[in-house]
């Protein structure tokens, strides 16, 4: 018998399969998706692949396989979900497949690791006063080494492969440190329990009020039929989704089948977690995501491996855990963009859900408050089923919101971030020891250039997005087709000179309010207070425990936390996500707009919501104020046909990165050229735009460009663009990268 074999390999030229017969004594031990090492070329260590396909005969003269392992870590269907997923994503077979295996699979041997309950850790051998004196007389002189030990200063006890990762450096420079006698290795217990040391009182069912009845019984029907059914679950927060999730996995429970449920990685807090610990216990529940160390995702991967986990709880990466009786999937929050990888393999975890489903015959539960207009645009066209919840289901009312038009604020001599009736609000709140959130978005890199005195956003003539600023050229270009203006100092619209740069971090704002109310107590929580493991975690619990009376906060603070004492929540740049350069600019901040008034007056005190913006009659703003989803969707629909942005098409980004210039913008220019001649030959549906440096045109000192195609996204165009970038591997330069990325969520 012959093996058609994938190497275990990123390298593009090596995705194609390679014939080696299957040794007698292996033929019983060896099927599809089987793990093998094999002789490969002159290499002499033996290299690892996997059993793609068996067949009786090869055209070629063929090496025997050297070895196998006996795991039987994927199946069939799974390697076929790779192969599918290779194709639409534009990637390795093997990178697909590696998404599949056990955590730390093939990582310097962490699987051996990870299945000990010690892992080696690392710790300072002298103290940072002596080490600060060798740095300053030149005993350390590598960047690297003084980064490390100053970082290691900082977080101590932490192990070496985390460490590794967290400050960059190799094991080698680990080594090195310690021969010089820095740091030290040790044996360390590691928790291998992601639930730890809790006592969860158990829940019962609720009795589902007349829309969560009607939600559930679809669903069941769906369940009981095996129908590959899609449903919507609309209903703003509170509004009781949770409820009806877990009734339906308790009947997924009762077929004995397995239910996987997704959520927003930043919103996968112990929180989550326990409502559904406290209904099912801890034995029957496994949990994903990236937080949780090598060893802990091992340990949950075998319990679903195993039969045990009957409820996969998970960020996207939960959705290749080892389940074969998958029973139903759920999608929370289905509008996050942490669905999306924006990492080889570029895969939309939706997709796989839907491949999945339709494997299995089994329903998806989308579920949001604010759905994507992809997903509503589908329920519309009767391609998913609607169903909804309107009104909150423990009967608190959705809060008061207010939008407060911060040019007005300037005119009357007010400079500051926070308008006279957000300060009047928040002077209140600490007087009634009530809390209040403050929310910054400070997301994206790019800056914009506004108007003052009227809003004015410079906007690209023929994209209708915001052009962003670059400093370094000092001129405002489009992210999309590449139109150049210089930036004004007068606002065109209304001649003023009252030009402002960009808006002001979190940070600055804690500044600013500690300086307002010094007799309040703040906290922040942004990317640069939240770093460690559980820090997140902690912060939340500061503010819940510790009589904090304000949390400024990003994106990070809106997200799915429950917090019974807040009742003011004020934004405090609503435009920040606004003028974004992205077609998704309105929906953005709709749904977070949404989210955030989502956080007030979630018990029995209404809430109440203060939303400061220059752009008053922007839509999403305008919208936000009544939480109007629907009426929302049905002014953005109509821009988005207009415009031709997806729903009505797909965006497809041809990346290329190169240390050197100008082999990528030679690449660009030949991939452009390979298309567009494709398109005029073969009369291909497609829009593609001229190459374009990408907004952020170098990171890491490396060039970036784009080519950027709208189109419907088929086989047709999977064709074109493989046989494009084909072409382009031969001829083109070797140290150039190419990427393809299928509706990316971020266009930086
Ligand atoms: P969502 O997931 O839509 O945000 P939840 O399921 O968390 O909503 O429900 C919000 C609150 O309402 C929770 O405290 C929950 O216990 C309560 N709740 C949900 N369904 C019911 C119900 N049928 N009867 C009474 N309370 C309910
Ligand atoms: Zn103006
Ligand atoms: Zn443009």
């Amino acid at each position: 018998m012959i093996a058609e074999i994938i190497m275990n390999s990123s390298v593009r030229n090596l995705d194609r399969t390679f014939d080696y017969s299957i040794p007698f004594e292996m033929e019983d031990k060896i099927h599809i998706g089987s793990r093998v090492l094999v002789k490969f070329g002159n290499i002499k260590e033996l290299k690892e692949g996997f059993v793609v396909n068996i067949k009786d005969k090869s055209d070629f003269e063929v090496k025997d396989i050297s070895k196998v392992e006996e795991k039987d870590f994927i199946d069939e269907a799974k390697v076929n979900l790779a192969k599918w997923m290779s194709k639409r994503y534009f990637c390795n077979v093997s990178d697909c497949i590696k998404l599949m295996l056990p955590p730390g699979t093939g990582t310097n041997n962490i699987e051996n690791r990870a299945k000990e309950k010690t892992a080696r850790f690392i710790r300072l051998a002298k103290s940072i006063d002596e080490i600060e004196f060798d740095i300053e007389n030149k005993k350390i002189k590598s960047e690297k080494h003084i980064r490390a030990l100053r970082m290691l200063d900082k977080i101590s006890d932490i192990p070496s492969k985390e460490f590794e990762e967290l400050a960059e450096v190799t094991s080698a420079i680990l080594k090195t440190l310690e021969k010089n006698g820095y740091i030290e290795f040790y044996e360390n217990a590691v928790e291998r329990n992601p639930f730890l040391h809790k006592v969860i009182a158990s829940t019962n069912n609720l009795e589902l009020n007349e829309e969560q009845q009607a939600a559930y019984t679809a669903v069941e029907t769906a369940l009981d039929d095996m129908m590959n059914s899609e449903f919507l679950l609309f209903g703003v927060t509170g509004s009781g989704k949770t409820e009806v999730y877990l009734q339906l996995i308790e009947k997924v429970l009762n077929m004995g089948k397995t239910s996987v449920m997704l959520v927003p990685e930043i919103s996968l807090t112990p929180q989550t977690v326990d409502r559904f610990i406290s209904r099912f216990g801890q034995e029957k529940i496994a949990v994903l995501h990236s937080k949780l160390s090598v060893g802990e995702r091992y340990d949950q991967w075998y319990k679903i491996k195993n039969g045990e986990a009957k409820i996969v709880i998970g960020a996207r990466s939960a959705m290749f855990a080892p389940i074969n009786d998958l029973g139903i999937v759920i999608i929370d929050e289905e509008h996050d963009s942490s669905y999306k990888s924006e990492t080889t393999p570029r895969y939309n975890v939706k997709d796989v859900a839907r491949y999945l489903a339709k494997e299995y015959s089994v329903p998806i539960v989308f579920g949001s408050a604010t759905p994507s207009m992809d997903t509503y645009y589908k329920a519309q066209n009767g391609d998913i089923e609607l169903l909804e919840l309107s009104k909150r289901a423990n009967d608190a009312s959705l809060p008061d919101i207010n939008i407060v038009d911060m040019r007005a604020e300037l005119a009357n001599g007010n400079r500051t971030s926070i308008s006279m009736s957000l300060y009047n609000k928040i002077k209140q709140n600490i007087h009634d020891k009530k809390q209040t959130i403050l929310f910054l978005n400070r997301r994206g890199y790019s800056t914009f250039i506004m108007c003052r005195d009227c809003g004015y956003v410079a906007k690209c003539r023929h994209c209708n997005i915001a052009l962003t600023y670059h400093s370094r050229e000092n001129k405002l270009r489009c992210h999309y087709c590449g139109y150049e203006t210089a930036p004004f100092n007068r606002c065109p619209e209304c001649d003023s000179i009252n030009i402002k740069y960009s808006g002001s971090g979190t940070q600055k704002l804690e500044e600013e309010i500690n300086k307002i109310f010094p007799m309040a107590k703040t906290i922040r929580m942004d990317v640069d207070t939240v770093s460690k493991k559980n820090s997140h975690e902690d912060i939340i619990n500061k503010f819940k425990n510790e009589n904090i009376d304000i949390l400024i906060g990003t994106q990070m603070v809106v997200k799915g936390h429950h917090f019974p004492n807040v009742t003011l929540v004020g934004v405090i740049f609503a435009d920040g996500s606004l003028n974004i350069d992205d077609y998704r600019a309105n929906e953005r901040t709709f749904q977070i707009l949404t989210q955030v008034a989502g956080r007030a007056g979630r018990e029995k005190d209404k809430g109440s919501v203060i939303i400061q913006t220059y752009n008053p009659d922007n839509l999403a703003i305008e919208y936000s104020k009544e939480q109007n989803y629907k009426v929302f969707y049905d002014t953005e629909i109509k821009i988005r046909k207009q415009l031709k942005y997806p729903p009505f098409c797909d965006i497809i980004l041809i990346g290329f990165n190169s240390e050197n210039e100008n082999h990528v913008i030679d690449s660009a220019k030949f991939v452009y050229k390979a298309l567009r001649d494709k398109i005029i030959n073969e009369k291909l549906q497609i829009i593609l735009y001229k190459p374009v440096p990408a907004p952020v045109d170098r990171i890491k000192n490396k060039f970036r460009w784009r080519v950027i195609v709208k189109c419907k996204f088929d086989d047709k165009i999977i064709d074109a663009l493989k046989s494009v970038t084909e072409c382009y591997n031969e001829q083109g330069v070797k140290d150039v990268k190419i990427s393809i990325d299928v509706n990316p969520t971020n266009m930086m």
